[in-house]
């Protein structure tokens, strides 16, 4: 089980971590929609208001209903028009403060869809300006998940819960302009009999999201188990490994140690909160007591005292309400928290910006480079020299784990080397422009995407530039041995692949495969192409015919191919032969058996399998 030192060193600034994210929820929400905060911000002002004035309007009732009672006790005529005109009074305002509830929520609802829209583009984009080890990184793969999570309620909850803790804030310092009238020292306690409570709520808000935040990789656990025992992509394996109680057993440990944390919290929590609270009574039956008396000694009226112990009683209830806003802010904060440290994340230092190399005739050459994944053991590549020149086809080789996806991602810029230098026609590729330079190559990877899309368009991926340009698609799918199976498909290029969306059709691993490398067919402009291992669920007969065409289609331009089969590679004019990371052999098929070396014993090997 994974623990966590727990840095709970509660400083002034931790204490009041629970605002910390408040203003820039409301910036966020201020450059959504202006007006909309605008109006937010003048009805939240309005309900705050509103509550004092109703029971100001009350005393004035009753006050009007005594005098007049006194006025008929001693013989006069009652007057009703005035006593009438405060009822009007407080029933309008009422009515208004209904009415500015209503538009509080309206103004909310708006803002809630146009926010969580906002919040999901600004997460999105950032995300397009991210390197691939950052993905790769689990902490960083946390902070985006997190962020992903409830992009569309937190920032406006937080919102919420601001603007109703400023609501009752305000109303709470109207009742106790009102209160002042009777004594100062009533308004004191109003005041400090919340005070004990709502420093206990900030502070257990404030531990809550720290643990929280601390137990992020229980959490990440938890969700990947959920992943893996309710997804249709891994219930195969689940089912014939009987992995599922393993599994379960797995999940409800996780969470009990989670939930027994939680449960202490909560009873020290509730604990605390109920002690607390009591005080907070004490002090306000001593007021109620004390208003009586007053009364009763007639030293305020009748009226003032209805008014005093509404106010008493609604101040009550405003400071229990901004215990509960503050009570949910931590998790809104918790939220906000992670989406601003993934969207301050930074990102890679900007590439250059040329768009061709100096030399297009030079090809790409990689000198001594070495390359170490963030946070990996050994060097996954490590001092590879080579050239190659257009028009030239190149194999490599390697068992397993050898380093020549990672000499691929390397080329295709994904991530920079550790040491050494890359270049391509001549430049250097730091010094060219990331997108230009990926235009410029086709890269088909083991593990390319499977995208939930019709298979037309999933060949079409392969050139953005001409997505949907069916000929194309027919063109691609052709070379890629993938046109005979697509005529077979109900909507032929048109049917969505995939399990996701209505009318989905699933493909063999081979299938995939093709209509993969349709998609490199596609990709008619680039001067790079490569293909990783993707013809490895297919027959040896088809390969070999895709590789025909593969040639002829590369025929001025740099051809890789990663492959385990030597019927293919031998055609290659160089083949390379990595291993832990390095190049130990090159050379044609001819001179690499001559040498005797890891190739030979490899190809030797594989040969006597087929006969
Ligand atoms: P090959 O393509 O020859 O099978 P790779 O280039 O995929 O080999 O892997 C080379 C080494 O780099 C392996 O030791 C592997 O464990 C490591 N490696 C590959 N991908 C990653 C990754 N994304 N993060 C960390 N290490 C990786």
């Amino acid at each position: 089980m994974l623990r966590y030192p727990a840095n709970e060193d509660v400083t002034l600034e931790s204490y009041f971590g629970v605002f910390r994210y408040s203003r820039r929820a409301i910036q966020l929400v201020w450059s959504t929609h202006r007006g909309l905060t605008i109006a937010l911000a003048l009805f939240t002002v309005t309900a705050g208001v509103l509550p004092a004035a109703v029971a100001y309007v009350g005393k004035l009732i009753v006050d009007g209903v005594v005098s007049e009672i006194v006025t008929v006790q001693d013989g006069g005529s009652a007057e009703y028009s005035l006593v009438f005109a405060w009822v009007i009074v407080e029933g309008l305002l009422v009515a208004g403060l209904a009415g500015v509830q209503r538009a509080i929520g309206f103004c909310q609802a708006l803002l809630r869809v146009l926010l969580s829209q906002r919040v999901n583009i600004l997460i999105l984009e950032k995300a397009l300006t991210l390197d691939l080890a950052q993905f790769e990184d689990s902490e960083f793969y946390d902070k985006l998940n997190r962020a992903r999570q409830e992009a569309s309620s937190r920032p406006l909850s937080l919102v919420n819960r601001t603007f109703g803790l400023a609501q009752h804030g305000i109303s709470l310092a109207s009742f106790g302009g009102l209160l002042l009238q009777f004594s100062p020292w009533a308004v004191l306690i109003l005041i400090a009999a919340g005070i004990p409570a709502f420093a206990a709520e900030t502070a257990f808000s404030g531990e809550r999201f720290r643990v929280f935040r601390r137990r992020s990789p229980e959490r990440r656990m938890l969700l990947y188990l959920e992943m893996v025992l309710a997804r249709e992509d891994h219930a195969k394996e689940v089912k014939l490994f009987s992995l599922g109680r393993e599994l379960m057993s797995r999940y409800r440990n996780i969470f009990g140690v989670l939930y027994e944390e939680d449960r202490k919290l909560a009873i020290r929590r509730d604990g605390w909160g109920f002690a607390l609270s009591l005080f907070g009574n004490v002090a306000f039956y001593s007021t109620y007591a004390w208003i009586a008396v007053s009364t009763i000694q007639g030293s305020i009226s009748l009226g003032e005292m209805t008014m005093y112990l509404l106010v008493f009683k609604q101040g009550q209830s405003s400071v229990s309400s901004m215990l509960t806003s503050i009570g949910g802010m931590y998790e809104d904060n918790l939220y906000l928290s992670n989406l601003y440290e993934y969207l301050e994340e930074e990102t890679p230092q900007g590439h250059g910006i040329s768009t061709t190399g100096p030399d297009p005739s030079a090809g790409l050459t990689f000198d001594n480079v070495s390359f170490t994944y963030p946070g990996g053991s050994h060097s996954a590549v490590r001092n590879v020299s080579f050239s190659i020149r257009p028009g030239q086809s190149v194999a490599i080789v390697g068992l397993n784990g050898s380093g020549k996806t990672t000499l691929i991602k390397l080329m295709a810029g994904l991530y920079p080397p550790d040491s050494g230098s890359i270049y391509y026609q001549g430049m250097e590729l730091s010094q060219w422009n990331l997108a230009e330079l990926r235009k410029s190559i086709g890269v088909i990877f083991q593990d390319f995407n499977r995208y939930q899309l019709p298979v037309g368009e999933n060949i079409g991926v392969g050139d953005v530039g001409h997505l949907w340009e069916d000929e194309r698609w027919i063109d691609a799918a052709t070379k890629g041995k993938a046109a005979k199976f697509i005529d077979k498909l109900p909507e032929g290029y048109q049917t969505p692949l995939g399990r996701w969306f209505n009318k989905g059709q699933e493909l063999s691993g081979g299938e995939w495969q093709r209509v993969a490398l349709s998609r490199a067919f596609m990709r008619t402009g680039a001067d790079i192409l490569v293909l990783d291992e993707p013809t490895a669920s297919m027959d040896s007969q088809t390969e070999s015919e895709i590789f025909d065409d593969f040639q002829s289609l590369t025929a001025d331009k740099i051809a890789i191919l990663i492959s385990h089969r030597f019927s293919t590679v031998r055609r290659a004019e160089l083949i390379m032969v990595m291993d832990q990371g390095e190049i130990i052999e090159r050379g044609s098929h001819g001179e690499l058996l001559a040498m005797g070396g890891q190739y030979a014993r490899l190809f030797e090997l594989q040969a006597r399998g087929y006969r």
